[in-house]
C-alpha cells in the first residue's frame, strides 16, 4: 500500500500469537500455561522441516504433554500453484509421512489432531476493484479510507457523497457485492466501532482483486471467501474420536480443552 497512508491503519498482530499473553483475549496458550502443561510449539518463524524434526524428537522424547507444530508452507505453496499444483501435491504426500512417522515412532500411545484454519479456492478470474474507484472525482485519503485486500474492499467513509458514488461504482463490478450488516454478523464479523471498514465489498469465490495492497500481480489460489463455499472448508482429523458438535473452528479450542482434561484425567 502507499506508504503514507499506513498511518491510517492499525496493526492486528502486535505481539508473538503464539505465546501465552500474546493475543488480546485469552488464547489457549494462556490456558496451557495456568493449566501448568508442559508443552512447546513450533511456528513460521521456524523452518517446516527443521521444526517437523524438533517435534518429533520431542514426541520420541516424552518430556511434554502437548506438542503444537504450525507451518505456514502449505497455504504459500497453494497461494502459488493453486489445487492441482505439483509441489502442493508432493506436500501433502510428506504430511502423510510425517504423521505416520510420529504415531509410529512414539513408543507409545500419542493423540493426533492435524487441523487448518482454512481451505482454498482456485483463482478463476481478477476484478479491477482499485481501477473502478480510482476513476470516481473522490481521493483515497481525503474522502474516504479504502484498504484493498486479495478478495474484499474494505472502506470507511469520509463523506456521505464519496460513500454513495463508491458503492454505485462497485455496485456494477459483476464479480462482487456488499456485505450487509445482517451478513456479517452472521459470521461473527459485525464490530461495533467498524474497526474494519464501515463497508465491505467481497468477491465471488475465485475471484481476484488485482491489483489489491496484498500484490500486484494474480496467484492461483486464494483464500478470504464467503465460508459456505465448499473449498473454503477447513480440515479436523484425528486418530481420537471427533465428537459430533466439533463443526466449526471455533469449536476446535473448546475441544482440545476437554482433551487435556481427559488426559489430566487419564494420567491420575
Ligand atoms: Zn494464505
Amino acid at each position: 500500500m502507499p506508504p503514507h497512508e499506513l498511518a491510517q491503519f492499525d496493526l492486528a498482530e502486535k505481539a508473538d500469537i503464539f505465546a501465552p499473553g500474546g493475543l488480546p483475549l485469552d488464547s489457549l496458550w494462556d490456558s496451557l500455561q495456568r493449566r501448568g502443561v508442559r508443552w512447546r510449539g513450533w511456528n513460521w518463524r521456524t523452518p517446516e522441516a527443521q521444526a517437523f524434526a524438533e517435534l518429533r524428537d520431542a514426541v520420541r522424547a516424552g518430556a511434554h504433554d502437548f506438542l503444537f507444530l504450525y507451518t505456514a508452507d502449505l497455504d504459500a505453496l497453494l497461494h502459488r500453484e493453486g489445487s492441482g499444483g505439483a509441489n502442493v501435491h508432493e506436500r501433502m504426500g510428506r504430511y502423510d509421512a510425517w504423521t505416520r512417522e510420529l504415531a509410529a515412532s512414539a513408543g507409545r500411545p500419542v493423540w493426533l489432531y492435524l487441523c487448518s484454519d482454512h481451505g482454498m479456492v482456485d483463482v478463476k478470474s481478477h476484478a479491477g476493484v482499485m481501477a473502478r474507484v480510482d476513476a470516481l472525482p473522490y481521493a483515497r485519503g481525503r474522502d474516504y479510507v479504502a484498504f484493498y485486500d486479495s478478495t474484499m474492499a474494505r472502506f470507511w467513509w469520509r463523506t456521505p457523497a464519496a460513500r454513495d458514488a463508491v458503492r454505485a461504482a462497485l455496485d456494477a463490478e459483476p464479480l462482487g457485492r456488499w456485505l450487509t450488516d445482517d451478513e456479517l454478523r452472521a459470521e461473527g464479523a459485525l464490530f461495533e466501532k467498524r474497526e474494519y471498514g464501515d463497508d465491505v465489498f467481497l468477491l465471488e469465490p475465485g475471484a481476484l482483486l488485482v491489483p489489491s495492497f496484498m500484490g500486484s500481480r494474480a496467484v492461483a489460489g486464494m483464500h478470504g471467501y464467503d465460508a459456505s463455499h465448499p473449498d473454503m472448508t477447513a480440515l479436523l482429523a484425528s486418530n481420537r474420536e471427533l465428537p459430533a458438535d466439533v463443526r466449526h473452528l471455533a469449536d476446535l479450542r473448546g475441544f482440545l480443552e476437554r482433551e487435556l482434561d481427559a488426559l489430566a484425567t487419564e494420567a491420575a
